[in-house]
């Protein structure tokens, strides 16, 4: 079995197949956590980026409550998986903060709506406090999977360029070289469609910016606020790290250049003075999301090719999902 990509989801999903005793090889065109899954906020979040209140309308009560629940259990189960090693994880719970009366609105519904579902949530007056949540540092998440997995079973400067179909299994191309393998899942997240176009998932920039340790405490728990278009959150050293504002510019970063630009870096600096953080900027940066039409990932056989599957598409939220969709897809198999 052959999983291309190496962040979150083809990490874990070496680490689910293993546990099913399945010889898989993890291919990665750079190397381990190159992607989006090395380059994120590192919230772990229950849900998807709308609010409670929103998914319901959108899924319907079951299906959100289910998706709720799952995020909840990603938390705990990667976690669990690191088995002991150093991930950065804290559980200090996140806050949703409203950034007009709308969103508002839908905050305090939602504060009912998780609660009448037996979630943990509070409306403090200010802000939706969700005690369960935490904070990771993704790419020691990434690697802690990374390093439980069989010598030889992670092979990085490896770009998949074809992958064609057989009866009996599917031939892979990398440049020059070729192999057959039995099965194939794309861990590709944005950049599924490279290798197979038919894919419907939208690459998607988004961009931060981290500071030098801030004495100060800025904030007591990771923020997330506009939508999800908003998000800050302060390490235990002080680094303030903070991003988003792609509503801004919502046409430019539809993109796979993964440079920032100087247009979102801006709003990313004028928070930082409302802030009052006088730490200097040390790093920006800028990766690619996987955007699809429902907001939720796709896993499972993928549609008029045997034998590949897909664990990809996670909307902005994939630390807060891959791992539980990639225990799905590989039960799948
Ligand atoms: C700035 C930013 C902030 C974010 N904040 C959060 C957050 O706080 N919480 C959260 O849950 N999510 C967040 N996300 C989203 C999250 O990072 C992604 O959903 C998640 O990392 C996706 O993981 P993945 O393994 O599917 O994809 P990636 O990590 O992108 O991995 C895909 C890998 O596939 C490799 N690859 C692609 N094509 C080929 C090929 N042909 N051959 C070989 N290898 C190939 C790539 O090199 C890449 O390493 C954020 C994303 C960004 C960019």
């Amino acid at each position: 079995m052959l999983v291309i990509g190496g962040g979150i989801a083809g990490t874990s999903l070496l680490w689910h197949l293993a546990r099913r005793r399945i010889d898989a090889v993890l291919v990665e065109r750079h190397h381990i956590a190159w992607g989006a899954s090395g380059r994120n906020a590192g919230f772990l979040l229950a849900g998807v980026a709308s609010s409670y209140a929103e998914a319901v309308q959108t899924y319907g009560r079951e299906k959100a409550r289910e998706v709720w629940e799952i995020t909840g259990e990603n938390h705990d189960r990667m976690v669990e998986a690191a088995r002991g090693q150093e991930v950065g994880h804290r559980r200090l719970g996140s806050a949703i903060l409203p950034a007009n009366d709308d969103e508002r609105a839908l905050l305090i519904e939602s504060e009912q709506l998780l609660q009448e579902d037996g979630f943990n949530a509070t409306w403090d007056g200010e802000r939706l406090i969700n005690r369960r949540d935490g904070e990771i540092d993704p790419a020691a998440m990434v690697a802690a999977l990374a390093r439980q997995s069989e010598r030889g079973a992670i092979r990085e400067g490896v770009d998949v360029s074809a992958i064609t179909p057989r009866r009996h299994g599917v031939t892979v191309t990398a440049g020059e070289d070729m192999c057959e393998a039995g099965v194939v899942i794309l861990a590709t997240n944005a950049y599924t469609p490279q290798l197979v176009p038919s894919v419907k998932i939208q690459p998607t920039r988004a961009q931060m910016l981290a500071t030098a340790p801030e004495p100060k405490r800025i904030t007591d728990m990771p923020v997330y606020s506009n939508f999800g278009y908003r998000y800050w959150r302060q390490l235990a050293s002080g680094e303030v790290l903070i991003g988003g504002w792609r509503d801004t510019s919502l046409e430019t970063e539809k993109t796979s250049e993964d440079e920032p630009t100087a247009e979102i870096q801006e709003h990313l600096d004028r928070a930082i003075e409302e802030f009052r953080v006088n730490a200097e900027v040390t790093h920006r940066w800028a990766g690619i999301m996987g955007f699809t039409e429902s907001g939720l990932p796709m896993a499972g056989p993928l549609e008029g090719m045997p034998n590949v599957y897909i664990c990809a598409g996670f909307t902005g939220h994939g630390m807060g999902f891959a791992f539980m969709t990639a225990k799905q897809v590989a039960e799948s198999i």
